[in-house]
């Protein structure tokens, strides 16, 4: 089958491979029918997340046609069309148990390798380094999918590859997000980062009862795509963004502030980290400008939340502005699995069309040449659709 391929520092190819086989009982293989290249495969490509090998498969974003199943798998069947969580879960542990599938104890085969980091290693992931599960990813033909009978959710009939495959990642990531504060209708939520992951948490902001929603970039395109989501915007670049949404909010500070950003905008490398952690050192290891500011203009009592990626420590992080106002922070990898049923539903009855994100359109073929042109031109392209 042909598949995308890394091949170290800003090399990706498409490539000829073995096709998947069913290796576990709970295994399905599904015929990828649409992939995605997400702003977290730019880590990968651009050599920045160790234990990566030449010739892993990438991609975590992707849904297809189930061909094939493992003897354990009983809720899905030949021909079914289904969608995928990026983590893997297994749906049986202490975490799974409790819906928080994002931390499961069972999927990551490579935990140990995350373990001397961190103490403890989340859920694995699909193509996303082998300390993350080594498993192969869905920028593929076809895809080895563990757990299957926990994680794939089946499409409904008369819905299209566009309206769905957002529910991989990035809707219920910026949906998350959100539900992380709680919102009890009426609030003004400010995001920092209008990318794919906060142009979904805007619009949750509003489905999940936000009266506004102020957002913060520096890319005219993203913001302008905010704007027509119905938010309020402000340039990043904008020396006065603290006095901007003080005078957005009558003086008080938004009630919830989203730091969509991470320390990914910044190309902190993870493998620096492991270095940094290795020689025992405290310096500073991510860059958390947008976090501070989001901390700054949090209200009193209100709360910051954090689905952009963090791998390190941190320098100068306002904990006593964080402790004398009083906040509650929310933050970490999604559980995809939790917001499956939920969102589609909100997309099946209108409420919201994750089309509205998608800006370019390629064949798996033309991978090669998606990944430059995301690399090279983050401001034009918000998402990439791959077509197998
Ligand atoms: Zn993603
Ligand atoms: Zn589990």
């Amino acid at each position: 089958m042909k598949a995308v391929t890394w091949c170290g520092k800003k090399s990706v190819q498409v490539d000829n491979v073995d096709d998947p086989k069913i290796l576990n009982p709970r295994d399905a293989i599904l015929k990828v029918t649409s992939t995605c290249i997400c702003g977290s495969d730019l880590h990968l490509y651009d050599g920045y997340v160790p234990s990566m090998q030449r010739g892993d498969i990438l991609g975590h974003e992707f849904m297809g046609e189930v061909v094939e199943t493992g003897s354990a798998v009983t809720n899905l069947k030949k021909g079914d069309r289904v969608v995928v969580p990026f983590n893997i879960a297994c749906g049986g542990c202490f975490y799974c148990r409790r819906g928080q599938t994002s931390a499961c104890d069972n999927s990551n085969q490579n935990a140990w390798m995350v373990e001397k980091m961190y103490g403890f290693s989340p859920a694995a992931m699909f193509g996303y380094s082998h300390m993350f599960g080594g498993y192969a990813g869905g920028q593929a033909e076809y895809v080895r999918v563990p757990f299957a009978d926990v994680g794939p959710m089946k499409v409904p009939e008369g819905m299209t590859d566009d309206q769905v495959i957002f529910l991989t990642d990035i809707f219920p990531t910026g949906y998350m997000a959100v539900d992380n504060c709680d919102l009890k209708g009426g609030e003004t939520v400010a995001v920092w980062g209008c990318g794919p992951v906060g142009q979904f948490a805007i619009r949750s902001a509003f489905l999940l009862g936000a009266e506004s929603v102020i957002a913060i970039d520096d890319v005219p395109g993203r913001l302008e795509m905010a704007r027509q989501a119905g938010a309020t915007t402000i340039d990043m670049s904008d020396q006065y963004v603290f006095e901007k949404i003080l005078s957005l909010t009558s003086g008080r500070g938004a009630d919830a502030c989203i730091d969509c950003v991470g320390l990914e905008a910044h190309g902190m490398t993870l493998d620096a980290i492991v270095d940094k952690v290795k020689a025992a050192t405290y310096l500073a290891t991510d860059r958390p400008h947008a976090l501070r500011q989001a901390i700054n203009c949090c209200r009193k009592m209100g709360t910051v939340s954090v689905p952009g990626v963090y791998a390190g420590f941190l320098d100068k992080f306002p904990f006593g502005s964080a402790f004398g106002k009083g906040l509650t922070f929310k933050m970490g990898q999604t559980h995809v699995h939790r917001y499956l049923p939920k969102l589609l539903a909100h997309i099946q009855e209108g409420r919201i069309d994750p089309t509205f994100v998608i800006t370019h359109r390629m064949s798996l073929s033309e991978a090669v040449k998606g990944y430059q042109m995301f690399s090279e031109s983050k401001s034009e392209v918000i998402k990439v659709v791959l077509k197998p």
